[in-house]
């Protein structure tokens, strides 16, 4: 069961790559390349691995980091975010990034350069953000989920919707 194979994962990093491999993606299938380990320390849990030239309908990979089976998570948890998070992530990227090619260009060398991000590939982040997070919180699996993890979410949400306030009230002062 999968519920018992994550707890498992979780004890033994070893056959970590193992269980990932096992997992069925359900209605995600389509979007989503190999869901790959990473046994290396990161501030992220898992996240959609994207590449400023990958063309649309191209799946993409996702990473899972220790942190997704290491911190207090539940199987819930780890699969509602897996699917209705990453996999939302996936197949929008698959159906047309929501940036377009010039702002993926132009992040590219911001993260090279270590520039800041322009504003409007800022908004649109937080944007496909908030409609990732909302697609997790909606999905019914949801309620299933710690309620640590419950809160957890929706207080990213809410600080994202904070990010997206404020940059949609930039304006320029002259
Ligand atoms: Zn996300």
């Amino acid at each position: 069961m999968n519920k018992d194979y994550y707890e498992t994962a979780r004890a033994n990093p070893e056959i970590r790559q193992e269980f990932l491999d096992s997992i069925d993606m359900e209605e995600y299938a389509p979007f989503v390349g190999e869901l790959g380990y990473r046994g290396v320390e990161s501030e992220h849990t898992m996240y959609l691995e994207w590449h400023i030239f990958r063309p649309r309908k191209v799946k993409s990979p996702i990473i899972i980091c220790n942190r997704a089976f290491d911190e207090a998570w539940d199987w819930e948890s780890f699969y509602n975010t897996l699917l209705h998070h990453e996999g939302f992530h996936a197949k929008s990227f698959y159906l047309g990034s929501p940036h377009n090619l010039i702002d993926r260009v132009s992040n590219f060398f911001t993260k090279t350069f270590h520039l800041k991000n322009s504003r409007k590939f800022d908004l649109n982040r937080c944007l496909e953000e908030d409609r990732a997070y909302s697609n997790q919180i909606e999905h019914p699996s949801f309620l299933e989920c710690s309620r640590n993890f419950q809160g957890a979410i929706i207080g990213s949400l809410e600080i994202n919707r904070g990010k997206i306030r404020m940059l949609s009230n930039w304006r320029i002062d002259i």
